[in-house]
């Protein structure tokens, strides 16, 4: 791209200008005419998926400020658009929200609006009442014995326990150590032992160590989850 006068222009990035910004007419190399905005953090899918589309199909070349412009605009409508409604009951809240693409995480997190009184216990309980697929897991609730299997537990596991534990080798990293919904309605886990480990025997985890935001999240996955799979099959005689 050159001028009438003769001079060459080039980008702000100091590189041969081949275009020009349709919106605000500054000079553009070849890489920063394709430049995409960074998307905002904390929207949600439906406003990600508009944001992205906005400053992919901006017509014409444009710098990535005008891009961003463009993009926010798009976003500004979608933020005035109204949210779907939810349930009354907080776990069918939970289950709605779980599929929710209209709210942002910090939405998600507030309009779950769970009761003050509710308890990890409740929790498990109304999950128990709604769950019509046959336990996934079972864990030890007892040492092994001498030419004796330890006693089993059975249940659903969810990711809902404020201590973590840390892995090292593939995959390490630190982990929430795991909670078991039994078929009996206790929340049972393992305790943290020495050298920062699970222990190998479950038991009864107490209330003050559940995240109950996460476990009802974790619920209602389950939940959500189990529609999807076929039901048990009959037994066969
Ligand atoms: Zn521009
Ligand atoms: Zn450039």
């Amino acid at each position: 791209m050159s001028y009438s006068n003769g001079s060459v222009a080039t980008c702000p990035c100091g590189r041969l200008a081949i275009a020009s910004c349709r919106r605000c007419g500054r000079t553009l190399c070849d890489e920063h005419r394709r430049a995409l905005p960074p998307a905002p953090e904390g929207i949600s899918a439906n406003a990600l998926g508009r944001y992205e589309l906005a400053i992919r199909l901006a017509d014409g070349p444009h710098c990535e400020g005008c891009r961003a412009d463009i993009g926010n605009y798009a976003l500004e409508q979608i933020n005035s658009a109204p949210r779907a409604p939810l349930p009354e009951h907080w776990l069918d809240r939970a289950i709605a929200l779980s599929c929710d693409q209209s709210r942002s995480d910090e939405e998600k997190l507030r309009d779950a609006a769970l009761p003050a009184s509710l308890t990890a216990k409740d929790v498990a309980a109304e999950f128990l009442r709604r769950i019509e697929r046959p336990a996934q897991e079972r864990v030890p609730v007892s040492p092994p014995k001498l030419m004796r299997e330890p006693d089993y537990r059975e249940g659903w596991s969810v990711d809902c326990r404020r201590t973590e534990y840390t892995v090292s080798g593939p995959g390490a990293g630190r982990y929430r150590l795991p909670c078991l919904v039994s078929v009996h309605g206790d929340l049972l886990g393992p305790a943290l032992e020495e050298g920062d480990k699970p222990g190998h025997t479950w038991s009864i985890v107490p209330e003050s160590e559940i995240e109950l935001p996460l476990l009802v999240t974790g619920v209602a996955q389950l939940l959500v989850l189990s529609a999807f799979m076929p039901p048990p099959s009959a037994p066969t005689y």
